[in-house]
C-alpha cells in the first residue's frame, strides 16, 4: 500500500479562476499523479478522474451527472463527497445483473475513497466486477465536494443540456484532463517536436517541482516531456 500526498495547485495572483470548474491532484508514492477535475457541463456536472481504472487499464474517466431535478441530486452528491459519506448515484438493472455507480468512502483502505461502477451478477456463481474505479484520498474527494457545492447553484436553468460530455485532451506532461475552457499551451522549439496541449502547471514547472517534493514516481514519457519543458524554461 502506498502513501498519498495532496497538492493544491496555487494560482498566480491576478489570474481569475473560472468559477465553474475546479481541479486537484494527489501524489501517490507508488502510483504517481492522480487528478480530479470537476466542472460545469451544460446543465450538469462532469467529474473527470485521470487516471482511473477502466476494465483494469489506466484511462481517463469522464463521468457526466445530469441535472434533472433543479440541482437537488447534485447537491446530495456534493454533500456526500464533502462529508466523506457513501453515495449511490444510480442502479441499472439488466437480465441477471445489476450495475451500481457509487462513491465508496474509506474502502478498501482508511483515508482513501473510491468512485466506482460495479457490476454484480445474480445466481449461484455471482461475482462482483469493478468495471470502472477511481481511488483518491478522502481529502481530495472532500475538496471536490466543496467545489461541487459551489458550482451547482451556478447551473442556470438556461444552461444548455449537454448530452455528450466535452472532449478532453490529456496534458502530455501529467495526464491532467485539459478541456476547451482550461488554459493550455504549446511549446515550440524546445526539442525536436513541438509539445501540444500542456496544462498551465506543467508549463510553469510546478508539476515537476511538486513531483520532486512529493517524491512520487512519474512514467518515462511524462518525465521526458517535463524535462523538455524545464530545459526550455532555463
Ligand atoms: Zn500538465
Amino acid at each position: 500500500m502506498g502513501r498519498h500526498k495532496q497538492h493544491k495547485p496555487r494560482r498566480p495572483r491576478g489570474e481569475s479562476q473560472p468559477t465553474t470548474e475546479w481541479f486537484g491532484t494527489a501524489f501517490h508514492s507508488t502510483r504517481g499523479m492522480q487528478h480530479l477535475d470537476v466542472r460545469q457541463s451544460g446543465n450538469g456536472i462532469l467529474i473527470t478522474s485521470s487516471p482511473a481504472e477502466i476494465d483494469d487499464a489506466p484511462a481517463a474517466w469522464p463521468l457526466r451527472l445530469r441535472n434533472d431535478d433543479d440541482g437537488q441530486g447534485l447537491k446530495e452528491v456534493a454533500a456526500a463527497l464533502a462529508a466523506g459519506q457513501g453515495h449511490v448515484f444510480g442502479v441499472t438493472e439488466g437480465p441477471g445483473y445489476r450495475t451500481v455507480l457509487a462513491f465508496l468512502p474509506d474502502h478498501p483502505e482508511e483515508g482513501v475513497g473510491t468512485l466506482a461502477r460495479v457490476r454484480t451478477s445474480e445466481g449461484p456463481d455471482s461475482d462482483v466486477v469493478f468495471e470502472r474505479s477511481a481511488e483518491r484520498p478522502m481529502g481530495l474527494w472532500a475538496e471536490a465536494g466543496e467545489n461541487l457545492r459551489r458550482i451547482v447553484p451556478l447551473l442556470g436553468p438556461d444552461a444548455l443540456p449537454a448530452d455528450e460530455p466535452e472532449d478532453c485532451q490529456l496534458c502530455p506532461g501529467c495526464y491532467r484532463p485539459v478541456y476547451e475552457s482550461s488554459t493550455s499551451h504549446t511549446l515550440i522549439g524546445a526539442g525536436p517536436m513541438p509539445v501540444f496541449g500542456l496544462c498551465r502547471l506543467c508549463v510553469e514547472g510546478s508539476t515537476l517541482r511538486s513531483l520532486r517534493q512529493a517524491d512520487a514516481p512519474v512514467d518515462p514519457q511524462q518525465r521526458a516531456v517535463l524535462e523538455t519543458v524545464a530545459a526550455a524554461l532555463v
